[in-house]
């Protein structure tokens, strides 16, 4: 009896199932499992996220990140645009349309130079005229205008011309 117990204590083999199959070996591997699957499903969703911000299909890079687990997502990162040439491109379009904008918009009063906007009737600091109001529909149009561009109203007939 004692011999048999001797036996079994020192078999090699049942020392490695018995840790094997020991409950905290076992409790650790779940909650392995368990950290990756949540890693798993923060690559989904930075995936996602990631794309969307850099104007990709983010639904269909969302799905390759779930059906090919971490790979998925490294081919995402090999293959997604760079985000930092469009952002400056974009920025770049605002700022010449804006440059453009304010070329059109701002210009100087031909007597006292202040900056005055274009459709500005009289120069705010000098009250210098700048342009008169049509008659009809009362945009400000050119002084020496005799017809207005916008509702084709002869300015001193009041006809409209179309
Ligand atoms: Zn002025
Ligand atoms: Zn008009």
């Amino acid at each position: 009896m004692s011999v048999a117990l001797l036996q079994q204590d020192t078999d090699p083999f049942q020392i490695i199932s018995d840790v094997l199959g020991s409950p905290l070996l076992r409790i650790a591997g779940q909650l392995l499992v368990l950290l990756v699957i949540v890693f798993w499903l923060a690559l989904v969703y930075w995936t996602y996220a990631d794309a969307q911000r850099r104007g990709s299909v983010s639904i269909l890079w969302g799905i390759v990140a779930v059906v090919f687990p971490f790979v998925g997502t490294l081919v995402y990162l090999i293959v997604r645009p760079p985000e930092m040439l469009s952002e400056s491109r974009e920025r770049e379009l605002e700022l010449a349309y804006l440059e453009r904008e304010l070329r059109t918009r701002v210009v100087l009063c031909p007597n006292c130079r202040n900056t005055v906007e274009s459709d500005f009737l009289l120069c705010p600091v000098c009250n210098w005229e700048l342009k008169k109001s049509c008659t009809n529909c009362e945009r400000p149009i050119n002084m020496e205008w005799e017809t207005c561009p916008y509702c084709s109203t002869d300015q001193r007939s009041g006809e409209k011309l179309i």
